[in-house]
């Protein structure tokens, strides 16, 4: 008994992981036992879209690669600051799809509530990496309105936690939100959106299990991984404990510029995937936000990349090719 009180009070294991992670580019390279000097690109810290990097993914990082697929997702370049035609800060149009703060409708049936702004890993081509998160509603008592939006659309089926990162919310926040969610009588599915399972295995605790299992919706999981090296041994208990729960577990992809832009790559990645139960769902068009530029691959090269994947893989194991069109009744299937 005295052992679990003591293990009440103690900080859960993924909040200490988030503590000890890397903020600091000089100290993940020279862990990484690579030298400023010997990188390809100059690198330079950027302030309001800091580095953020959990040990635990630094470690899955190949030590004196300067162009490790892993660290060229998290690593800020001098390239960001360089603007690019085209690129802009809001390239999904969210601005023009808020419902409520932290609310977002783009289609049919389906609404996007910001849980929260933070995320454990910050990738440099993230869509949202200049989204306002503090005035759309990004605090745990601002919920109150998306809530009461969601009362007011009957249409609404299906709510998708989304970020940031919603496992970023702990467990009683997010236990809370759920409870409300079962509350309304017209929802069917709760999605979740979100880059731990893989980022922070140490967030799939039992009790978030638990939580998840005692929702009376359907609960579907979408994760975000891009290359079969972030699924490290930890990553993929954590994804078969989710397995466990009998929910449907998708994977989205970026298609990133010397990251995962090889067909084997992407093949590898659908049969790690799947290895864990994880079918791939989404290989998505980088958005053109400003910043991510030196990720980009253009589309003709992405239908290559996907037709030779399906002359590879069994159809199953073939993400569909999507691009974001701001105004569109739905993600645009390319291929
Ligand atoms: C991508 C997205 C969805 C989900 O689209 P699916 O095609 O159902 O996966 C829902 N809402 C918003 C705002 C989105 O950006
Ligand atoms: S985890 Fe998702 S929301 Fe967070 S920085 Fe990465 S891409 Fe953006």
């Amino acid at each position: 008994m005295v052992a679990r009180t003591q293990q009440r009070w103690q900080t859960p294991s993924w909040k200490q992981a988030l503590a000890a992670a890397f903020t600091d580019p000089i100290a993940l390279l020279q862990a990484l036992e690579l030298s400023p000097t010997k990188l390809s690109a100059p690198i330079q810290p950027s302030p309001r879209f800091p580095l953020l990097v959990p040990r635990g993914f630094a470690a899955l990082m190949r030590r004196g690669d300067p162009n490790d697929p892993l660290l060229r997702q998290v690593l800020p370049l001098a390239a960001e600051a360089r603007p690019a035609t085209g690129f802009v800060l809001d390239p999904v149009g969210d601005a023009n799809a808020r419902l409520a703060p932290g609310l977002l409708q783009k289609y049919q049936g389906r609404a996007l509530l910001i849980a929260t702004g933070a995320c454990a890993l910050h990738c440099r081509y993230c869509f949202r990496r200049h989204f306002p998160y503090a005035d759309a509603g990004a605090r745990s008592d601002r919920f109150n309105a998306a809530i009461a939006a969601l009362e007011q659309a009957p249409d609404i089926e299906e709510v998708i936690l989304s970020g940031g990162d919603p496992l970023m919310l702990d467990d009683t926040a997010l236990a809370a939100l759920i409870t409300r969610l079962d509350d309304l009588p017209q929802l069917k599915r709760l999605r979740l959106h979100t880059r731990l399972p893989s980022i922070l295995p140490s967030r799939i605790t039992d009790r978030l299990c638990a939580i998840l299992s005692g929702s009376r919706l359907q609960v579907v999981i979408v994760v975000h991984i891009n290359h079969p090296a972030e699924l490290g041994r930890d990553a993929c208990l954590a994804l078969l404990s989710l397995a466990e729960l009998g929910a449907p577990l998708l994977n989205q992809s970026v298609l990133l510029r010397g990251v995962n832009d090889e067909v084997a790559t992407l093949a590898q990645l659908s049969d790690a995937l799947i290895a864990t139960r994880v079918l791939p769902y989404y290989l998505h068009l980088l958005d053109p936000v400003s910043g991510a530029a030196h990720f980009d691959v253009p589309e003709v090269e992405a239908r290559a990349l996907v037709t030779q994947l399906r002359q590879r893989l069994p159809g199953y194991l073939v993400p569909r090719l999507v691009r974001e069109q701001p105004g569109e009744p739905s993600k645009t299937v390319l291929l």
